[in-house]
């Protein structure tokens, strides 16, 4: 079979217009625009491009934005002030942190001083403990957006097997919680994980979120199954590729492509999590 391919373009534009619609309805009502602020610390080519991308989201659907910078020699507690001066600035509705921050700073202290309610990523202890609890908050874009991509599919997740490839706290660990929330019946695998192949060949979902390129192959799916694929590598030509050989689209039943599928989904539900911060704070 050919797999159905799970465009992420398409999804993400939807998420965009209805960002948009609602914050156009906000402004004619006379609120003002959300403001996403960026903050970058050191200059790291990709989180360079990735807070550039974000911005142009933000323009996009008619948010302003905002980024601040610090040198890689900033101290945790120098980053810490900066996200706090954010936090207090009412015109600020979110605030992400841009990571990997360099060696010097404690990430999770860097991420715990993010005021929950502003913590558009998702990544803060409260937002991380309100999902575990299946309580409302704020969860990261990349595995909200996978549960996005798969509704907008009608891809069954009750009662299914679902497979996680990954256990990192952006991704892999939320991705689960949500399926599991969806009730799916769950697997988390990580890179100690033994007999791997085989697991996979059971999930009727499986999400590979590890950052190995083409490391699924055709005989790890079963057929019909639904592929998301989240992981972005560069192949030795320089293009992007992902976990999962492209070989797989004979195979599975929905395959998500990379480039195309996940990444456009995860820029605009961080899209979607800036408004729901900005509409949580000040209710229209
Ligand atoms: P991460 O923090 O590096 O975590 C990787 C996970 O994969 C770990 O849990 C690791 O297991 C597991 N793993 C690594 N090698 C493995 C193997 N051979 N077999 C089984 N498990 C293995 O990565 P991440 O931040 O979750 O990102 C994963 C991938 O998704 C990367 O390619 C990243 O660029 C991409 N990504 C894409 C988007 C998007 O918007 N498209 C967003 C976020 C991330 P251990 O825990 O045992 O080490």
């Amino acid at each position: 079979m050919t797999a159905v391919r799970l465009d992420g373009t398409r999804v993400a534009s939807a998420i965009l217009a209805d960002v948009a619609e609602g914050i156009r309805t906000r402004v004619t009502a006379g609120l003002p625009r959300p403001h996403l602020a960026a903050l970058l610390v050191g200059n790291d080519p990709a989180s360079e491009t990735y807070v550039r991308l974000k911005r142009r989201d933000a323009d996009k659907v008619g948010m302003t934005s905002s980024d601040h910078r610090l040198p890689a020699t900033a101290t945790t507690s120098a980053v810490v002030e900066l996200v706090e001066s954010l936090n207090r600035d009412d015109d600020v509705s979110g605030v992400l942190v841009q990571t990997p921050l360099p060696p010097g700073v404690d990430e999770a202290v860097a991420l715990a001083s993010v005021d929950p309610v502003k913590d558009v990523d998702g990544l803060h202890p409260v937002n991380a403990g309100r999902l575990l609890l299946g309580q409302p908050g704020m969860v990261p874009s990349t595995p909200a957006g996978i549960i996005r991509m798969l509704d907008v599919y009608d891809i069954e997740v009750a009662g299914r097997h679902a497979v996680v490839l990954g256990r990192s706290n952006i991704v892999g660990k939320p991705a689960a919680l949500l399926l599991l929330r969806r009730n799916a019946t769950v697997t988390i695998c990580h890179s100690k994980t033994v007999g791997l192949a085989e697991i996979c060949r059971e999930a009727d979902i499986l999400v590979v979120a590890i950052g190995r390129l083409n490391f699924v192959k055709p005989d790890m799916v079963r057929p019909a199954a639904a592929v998301i694929d989240v992981g972005v590598n560069t192949r030795p030509d320089g293009r992007l590729g992902g976990d999962v050989d492209p070989t797989v689209a004979e195979t599975a039943g929905w395959l998500s492509p990379v480039p195309g599928g996940v990444g456009p989904v995860t820029r605009a539900m961080l899209m979607a999590n800036t408004w729901q911060a900005e509409q949580a704070r000040r209710p229209g």
